[in-house]
């Protein structure tokens, strides 16, 4: 059998963390068994459905790698297909019209709840043929009142609902709409998905969703319910934690791979390893290790992976990503070093891409101001003579490498009889802005020997200013 998993999202809002996790596993799961994946838009709740939230959803999936072997289909395109189908279970008695009005429906439930029943449709409609002219009636699915549905899943394990808890669902409203969990049951049917993976919400919905596939004379494929996420503090994820949209992981300098690596841990384990490549993922990915307990999301996690695939992920991937946030930042890239060699350099002293951009800004661009903390420290008039000597010592530099950029600090520093501080904390100070940056050397080899003639000039002003002041 070749598998075929699908992600199913409606279009009600940004792709959030337990979507990106349900569409992560579903996708792993096709690829660990070479297997095909399929991304299906339910767009049938029309009111809620937003083309920006499709857009969103489209745009998560592309930045996490995701990608589909069919689809996107939308169901809003394939009525006429559910249309069909309810029609065959019509002709064929496994559907019958229902002419209650939403009134009488209303009064039934109100007194099921009064009576302290689960409010369910009677069957009124189910053996009736009385049917009125001109009325409106919707399409109800007879289930079957006897017996059960059991099915395994792969996360909860085996399990039972009598028919007697199901009622007859309506798969096609009276203004002719057909239901949710119907075209659900014909998407799944006709997209050959063998294997469903979804949030432990719909659970209630499987055994329906069975009993149609069976009428139908379908086969049923088979399920994982995945369960919730939560936040740090143990409440269910929402917005209040900060980042619940892929995308603003984006936004906030993540890098894909670190988010999915994060996502895959995030109930699911293989031993205690923590780091999995995309490789790894597929190849140790299975449905039945994934936990049945609610997982809790841990930011601090994520910082971590992230910083470890800033430093391990080919730099010309890291690069890719970090570009986004140079241009969001306005940073011009072109006049300067390229970003592979700032990411070698920089990348171990952030946690973000987002950060990267912010303290790379000095490779790109001259800076208005010193930092008032590290100018009023290191860039004060006895400084002046040693910016003088290393200037002017940098300046004669025949080959502009860092290993002789350290050898020409030292001798400065040496000639003058100071210690390294002396010399390469104004130094620093003078071509970053600040006091903190990677080492001279290679801070001063990736910005080239004409800029840092003119930061140091710079510098040696300020502190004339400062002295005249
Ligand atoms: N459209 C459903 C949702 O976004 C998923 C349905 C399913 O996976 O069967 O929650």
């Amino acid at each position: 059998m070749s598998v075929v998993t699908r992600f199913a999202p409606s279009p009600t809002g940004y792709l959030h963390v337990g979507g990106a996790r349900t569409a992560l596993y579903s996708w792993l799961y096709a690829r660990s068994q070479g297997g095909k994946f399929v991304l299906r838009i339910e767009d049938t709740d029309i009111e809620r459905s937003t083309e920006q939230a499709k857009q969103a959803i489209l745009d998560g999936m592309q930045w996490l790698g995701l990608h589909h072997d069919e689809g996107p289909f939308y169901q809003t395109q394939r009525f006429d297909t559910y249309n069909q189908y309810i029609d065959q279970l019509l002709e064929k008695g496994l559907a019958y019209k229902c002419y209650m009005s939403s009134d009488e429906l209303n009064a039934i439930r109100e007194e099921q709840e009064k009576n302290g029943e689960k409010p369910r449709y009677p069957g009124t409609w189910r053996d009736r043929t009385d049917y009125p002219e001109n009325q409106p009636y919707a399409i109800r699915f007879k289930n079957p009142k006897e017996g059960e549905v059991v099915f395994k899943d792969h996360v909860r394990g085996e399990i039972h609902i009598s028919n007697s808890e199901l009622d007859d669902l309506v798969i096609r409203r009276s203004d002719g709409a057909p239901t949710y969990n119907f075209c659900v049951v014909i998407d799944d049917w006709e997209m050959g998905i063998t294997h469903v993976v979804r949030g432990e919400d719909h659970i209630n919905n499987t055994p329906r969703q069975i009993n149609i596939l069976q009428a139908l004379g379908a086969p049923v494929p088979e399920y994982a319910h995945v369960s919730m996420i939560l936040g740090d503090d143990g409440k269910k994820l929402s917005k209040r934690h900060g980042a619940v949209s892929v995308m603003q992981y984006r936004d906030d300098g993540f890098l894909p791979q670190a988010v999915l690596n994060y996502l895959v841990r995030l109930g699911w384990s293989h031993g205690d390893q923590e780091i999995f490549s995309l490789n790894e993922m597929i190849e140790h990915f299975s449905l039945d290790h994934i936990s049945k307990s609610a997982s809790a999301f841990n930011t601090e996690k994520l910082v971590w992976l992230n910083q470890h695939y800033m430093k391990t992920e080919p730099a010309s991937d890291v690069a890719k990503h970090a570009l986004w946030h140079f241009q969001e930042q306005g940073i011009d890239i072109n006049n300067g070093p390229s970003l592979e060699q700032v990411i070698a350099v920089q990348a171990e002293r952030v946690d973000t891409l987002k950060e990267l951009a912010e303290i790379s800004r000095y490779f790109y661009e001259d800076f208005a101001e010193f930092d008032a903390n590290a100018a009023k420290k290191h860039l004060r008039p006895v400084a002046k003579e040693n910016l003088i000597a290393v200037r002017d010592a940098l300046a004669a530099m025949n080959e502009w490498s860092a290993h002789n950029i350290q050898q020409t600090i030292n001798a400065t520093a040496e000639k003058l009889g100071v210690g390294m501080g002396k010399v390469g904390m104004p130094l620093r100070v003078a071509v970053t802005g600040s006091g903190n940056s990677p080492s001279l050397d290679v801070t001063l080899e990736l910005l080239d020997q004409s800029t840092v003639e003119q930061r140091i000039n710079k510098a040696i002003e300020f502190i004339e200013k400062r002295e005249n002041s």
